[in-house]
């Protein structure tokens, strides 16, 4: 809750369309109404699916930007509150909450987790444990100095078991912001699938769909 004077200097603003809101709402009605989508699909490589209310182009894409490069935290709330939207009833009915972690440069960089904070808004929804289960391996490189098949490659080795954890038959909603080439979210799923757990079920905030940028 801010304070009234921070809500008459900072006023709110509908992460979607920029547009001056009520400090109680997430985002602006007309933006509300576009949240209420059936939700987008996605097969990952390992097999799992991973569900997301928006397509990630125009306003949503600027909306994530302004996420994750520009430090608008509030906007988590209205991305939790859309993902909710599209969940299913498996997804109910997993025994917790994960995230894709960021790597401890880019956490260096933003100073904040952009996954765990929509992952930490899931959970509280669902009521259930938030577990950070996975980290970024010391082997991972920054993907802009390689090719498209070191990328490839890179992403996939990148991730492993935080030590000591284990996700022993567990079902896990797994939470990332983004999906796009679904790499990301298929070697988490590897590693959380070779580790034991029992599925895996992914949600992101928007899927970036074929011929879209
Ligand atoms: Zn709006």
């Amino acid at each position: 809750m801010k304070l009234r004077w921070m809500t008459w200097l900072f006023p709110s603003r509908c992460p979607y369309c920029r547009k001056v809101i009520a400090s109680d709402r997430t985002e602006c009605e007309e933006c509300a109404e576009r949240i209420t989508s059936e939700g987008l699909r996605r097969s990952l490589e390992t097999g799992n699916i991973c569900m997301a209310p928006f397509c990630y182009e125009g306003a949503v894409r600027d909306a994530l930007h302004g996420y994750k490069y520009h430090g608008k935290y509030s906007y988590a709330d209205s991305f939790v509150k859309a993902v909710l939207r599209v969940l299913e009833p498996e997804h109910y009915q997993t025994d917790l909450v994960s995230f894709v972690p960021a790597s401890p440069k880019s956490l260096q960089k933003r100073g904040y987790d952009q996954s765990r904070r929509i992952a930490v808004g899931l959970a509280k929804e669902l009521h259930k444990p938030l577990v950070p289960l996975l980290q970024v391996g010391k082997a991972y490189r920054p993907q802009h100095s390689l090719s498209a098949q070191e990328r490839k490659k890179n992403v996939w080795d990148a991730y492993e078991m935080l030590p000591g954890l284990s996700p022993m038959g567990k079902r896990i909603l797994l939470v990332d912001d983004i999906c796009t080439t679904g790499y990301t979210l298929a070697a988490c799923s590897r590693v959380l699938m070779q580790s034991g757990a029992k599925d895996i079920f992914c949600v992101t905030v928007a899927i970036r769909v074929q011929n879209t940028g």
